[in-house]
């Protein structure tokens, strides 16, 4: 997520950074990266110049690079810059949804089709996240069986797979045992879905745990931690990509990922934008090298 989720809430940096970055990630072993937003660049100055990036980096066969899509022409320029999969977010938050995007959640559906048709003529997969899954900073709590429900009408609407968003890092342990258990209730399995959380309120990692126990491996993170999201006020970064692989590896979860690649990738993250990231592990090293340090 960094050089989306994460880079889109930074101030904006070159596209050969950009670029550089979306590089090192491939050389890590990561197997999704999301490269770019096809937003106006007027709207989110940060992810101007998606085609750009898409035409640039170096693809990796086995890599998927997506990018996120708000609306059709968005989803026509990914297709033409080569997506491999397109992202489309949708809250289950009427009033999220409606200072997001200005349209009710019921007309986002309705206009998720054309994206989906338009991305599975050119071969592509469409990835639905539902946003505020697991709370709104408008409307507080948000009914697990809401989000159930608005998860049951984006896959009726053609979407290969839903992600669950914790928008603005209010999910805990016993939230994500809820939502999960309310999609397993409308037979949405959870192998098939991914997770997003951002740390805000330091329960990231907490949550991957949780969601862990119900069989859930798709995972959202940015690297170094980097960035948040520019419509959810008080929001901050994803789950840190490093923190997660090193906890995930040493509880013998094999991600296939190259940790001292991926801490590397954080410190580039931190030089191109300036400022310190709040990773951990890029600091503090792994666990494994603690022995040996001391
Ligand atoms: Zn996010």
């Amino acid at each position: 997520m960094g050089p989306r989720d994460g880079l889109q809430n930074e101030a904006p940096i070159e596209i050969d950074d950009r670029v550089r970055l979306i590089d090192a990630l491939t050389g890590t072993g990561l197997r999704s990266i999301e490269a770019a937003s096809f937003v106006k660049a007027e709207a989110i100055p940060a992810m101007g110049g998606a085609d750009e990036v898409m035409a640039r980096i170096e693809r990796r066969p086995g890599v998927v690079y997506s990018a996120l899509v708000p609306n059709l022409r968005g989803a026509e320029r990914a297709v033409v810059a080569g997506a491999d999969e397109l992202e489309v977010v949708v809250s289950a938050s009427e009033t999220h949804n409606q200072s997001n995007v200005r349209r009710s959640v019921d007309d986002s559906i309705t206009g998720m089709k054309d994206i989906v048709r338009l991305a599975h003529e050119a071969g592509k997969p469409v990835e639905a996240i539902v946003s505020t899954s697991f709370g709104c900073p408008y409307e507080g709590d948000i009914a697990p069986s809401r989000v159930a429900e608005v998860a049951a009408a984006l896959l009726d609407a053609g979407a290969d797979r839903c992600s669950f968003g914790d928008t603005t890092g209010m999910a805990t342990p016993r939230r994500v045992d809820e939502v999960l258990a309310a999609l397993a209730a409308v037979g949405i399995a959870t192998g098939d879905i991914g997770l997003h959380f951002h740390n805000t309120r330091g329960t990231g990692l907490a949550n991957v745990v949780a969601a862990l126990d119900h069989g859930v491996t798709r995972f959202d993170a940015s690297i170094g931690g980097l960035g948040g999201c520019p419509y959810a006020p008080g929001a901050s970064g994803n789950v840190v990509t490093e923190d997660l692989v090193h906890m995930l590896e040493d509880m013998g979860i094999d991600t296939g990922i190259d940790l001292d690649a991926l801490i590397a990738a954080a410190h580039l993250a931190e030089r191109l934008v300036g400022r310190e990231l709040p990773g951990q592990v890029m600091r503090a090293g792994p666990r494994s090298r603690v022995h040996a340090r001391s």
